[in-house]
């Protein structure tokens, strides 16, 4: 297959972790057989010292012309914020893409890898149940579209958003929803507050609607309110959440907390037509970038979303997250996700970002270890 991808690692730990997924990508090239022409672009932080803009047109031709994008992160030290180079950065560049091709779903799996229980926030009772569970977020309706306003009556300032959802939108998102569960548990939680909101009536009934499609998935409805609860009590219950833009945002974010660490997740947004960008959800790590320890995981699985959602590369995506997984087995850990093994049988190996890139490497290129 010959494919052009849009590379656009951004700022912070963007470019470092960035350059190890591109090698794994190159693994998988070599190993199935596949061209992937890679166009690098320049966007945040890194795009206004060379263009005055966090999203340049060239950057924007250049994913206009490709099959799918491959993102960083972008934003720069948070002190720093009101620099003009900063100063919406993160709006100006990631919103940007998503409104100018129409991303509406968002794909955000989370999954405790069984290696890494020790770093998740959860009792080892819950975890052993298996958590593995994909928010599909509605990405182009809710308050973030409706109407904005501050007014003053009477002497006193008020503040209103507006909800807002057609029923295309929703059953849009909800096709996704159900298309993406077969190829997993057959399993829709359809998230609301339908007890309150109109819109959220309309939400329901319309995924409702949209479940006769699909006989052979299980759709239950659940309150948003307790879905909260239910991601920290009893995560193993989910397999997908489809969820409108607001809910999503924040369901995701707190489910994001559960394996450990921001560098071991992959995010997916994907328009009506199948186009995608892919990256990790958390940001460009000022924290620790350019010291070589972030954790490249996150960035290497968005590659393999990247294969499965744009590509329909199946196998080659599997191929990568079972490396990952294997390579998390063998003991190897970046320092967000370390901590001293107490066993002798399954020791643990403090590596830098490249280091833990070799180990992902050492087991995609032996295909009959993986
Ligand atoms: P952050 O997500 O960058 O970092 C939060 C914490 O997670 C930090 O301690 C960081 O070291 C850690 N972390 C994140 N990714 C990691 C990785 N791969 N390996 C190891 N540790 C990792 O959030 P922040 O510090 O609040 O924001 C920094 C900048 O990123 C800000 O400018 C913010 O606006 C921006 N941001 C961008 C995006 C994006 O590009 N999509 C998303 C969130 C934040």
């Amino acid at each position: 297959m010959k494919k052009r991808i849009a590379v656009l690692p951004g700022d912070g730990i963007g470019e470092e972790v960035m350059s190890q997924a591109l090698r794994v990508l190159e693994a998988i090239e070599d190993r199935f057989g596949h061209e992937f022409e890679k166009v690098h672009g320049l966007v945040g932080g890194a795009a206004f010292d060379r263009y005055g803009s966090h999203m340049p047109n060239e950057t924007l031709d250049q994913a206009y012309n490709s099959d799918a994008i491959l993102f960083g992160s972008v934003g720069g030290p948070v002190a720093d914020m009101n620099l003009p180079k900063w100063k919406n950065c993160e709006a100006n560049s990631i919103l940007n893409l998503r409104k100018t091709f129409k991303f509406n779903a968002n794909f955000r799996p989370v999954k405790i890898f069984p290696e890494l229980q020790d770093i998740s926030p959860l009792k080892a009772e819950v975890i052993q149940k298996g958590v593995d569970m994909v928010f599909v977020r509605e990405l182009l309706g809710d308050c973030y579209f409706g109407e904005h306003k501050q007014f003053t009556e009477n002497g006193k300032r008020f503040g209103t958003d507006q909800i807002i959802y057609d029923e295309d939108q929703v059953s849009s998102i909800a096709h996704v929803a159900f298309k993406a569960s077969r190829n997993r548990r057959k399993k829709v939680t359809s998230v609301d507050k339908a007890n309150v909101l109109d819109s959220s009536k309309l939400w329901r009934t319309v995924v409702t609607e949209v479940s006769k499609d699909y006989p052979d998935v299980q759709l239950e409805h659940m309150l948003v309110d307790n879905c909260a609860m239910q991601i920290i009590r009893d995560p193993s219950q989910f397999d997908v959440v489809v969820t409108t833009n607001m809910f999503g945002d924040i369901l995701s974010d707190a489910a994001a907390v559960l394996p450990g660490s921001l560098g071991l997740l992959a995010s997916a947004s994907l328009n009506k037509d199948g186009f995608g960008l892919y990256e990790p959800p958390g940001g460009s790590a000022q924290d620790i970038a350019g010291t070589g320890t972030a954790n490249p995981v996150a960035q290497i699985l968005s590659v393999a979303m990247m294969l499965r959602y744009s590509f329909a590369l199946e196998e080659e995506a599997a191929a990568i997250e079972q490396a990952v997984s294997a390579a998390l087995s063998s003991g190897c850990r970046t320092r967000d996700i370390f901590t001293k093994s107490t066993s002798s049988e399954s020791p643990t190996k403090l590596v830098n970002c490249e280091e833990m890139t070799d180990e992902v490497l050492s087991y995609l290129k032996r295909p009959a270890l993986v």
